[in-house]
């Protein structure tokens, strides 16, 4: 392709049909009858749309739109939305129809959605801290969600209420809440190092990233995150360090899919220790 404008490039009922093409296909792949002429019809419209755009001197004028994350993420993503400003009517909480919808009309900040525009709680609280500037925080609910009975499961108890309690030196107001929650711990690292259970592949470690595989099958290795070091570090460089907004949403994404994955391992283990 030269980019030339003429007709150099061979007209869609040019290109030779998929039958005429001979050599190369396995006899025992040979397609199902009428697919040949069907798949030709089909190659032919989206090479017609292709030329067209090929012999275009600028580039199309496309939209963002949900085309350009299904059926998977475009690689001109970070490109095509680094327009965008942080708060933008994209980051609606499940409202991406309603978020291109505001786009159309010209609305791209969250603090700029008219006031008779239908959003759900969760989207007003949005809309409200885009335009207060200030964190929503329902304290009382925050406690409520941890309760007042019943178990706290973590792996590596110490460690997390080792963090709960740096966070009180922030946040005094929460040390007594963390005085009375922190007997309620209970610690799903015990049985295994103290070694109630001990599987080959674990490779003389008990920490989470070698007993879930171990014990259950299931690992970190799909997960574009799959260690705490890389989470706290990737955590630290698109909180505080000046990175597009595009790369600071995936990385929040990839954090949430790895703490997400962390979190319901403990009930996979949990599990697996009750059968056997
Ligand atoms: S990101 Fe890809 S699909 Fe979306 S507008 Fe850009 S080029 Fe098109």
């Amino acid at each position: 392709m030269t980019g030339n404008q003429g007709d150099s490039v061979p007209a869609c009922d040019r290109v030779p049909r998929p039958t005429q093409v001979v050599g190369h296909r396995p006899a025992s792949s040979a397609p199902p009858p009428g697919s040949t002429e069907r798949a030709a019809r089909l190659d032919c419209d989206k090479l017609d749309d292709q030329l067209k755009v090929i012999r275009q001197r600028e580039h199309p004028d496309l939209k963002i739109g949900p085309h350009c994350d299904d059926p998977y993420t475009c690689p001109l993503h970070d490109h095509c939305w680094a327009f965008l400003p942080e708060q933008s009517v994209l980051d609606l909480y499940h409202g991406t129809k309603k978020g291109f919808g505001l786009l159309d009309q010209g609305v791209i900040l969250l603090k700029d959605i008219p006031d008779n525009t239908k959003l759900t709680e969760n989207q007003a609280i949005q809309r409200q801290v885009a335009v207060t500037g200030q964190p929503h925080i329902r304290k009382v609910r925050l406690r409520e969600a941890i309760g007042r009975q019943g178990s706290i499961v973590a792996f590596n108890a110490k460690f997390e209420k080792g963090r709960l309690r740096e966070c009180c030196e922030v946040l005094p107001n929460f040390a007594p809440w963390l005085a009375h929650i922190k007997g309620r711990f209970v610690d799903l690292l015990e049985p295994f190092r103290s070694f109630d259970y001990y599987h080959p592949k674990q490779a003389g470690s008990a920490s989470m990233k070698a007993v879930l595989p171990a014990l259950t099958g299931r690992g970190y290795e799909h997960l574009a995150i799959q260690e705490g070091n890389t989470a706290s570090l990737e955590f630290l460089r698109v909180t505080f360090t000046e990175v597009p907004k595009v790369e600071r949403q995936r990385v929040r994404r990839q954090l949430e899919e790895y703490c997400g994955h962390d979190t319901e391992g403990m009930i996979w283990i949990f599990n697996a220790l009750r059968k056997l």
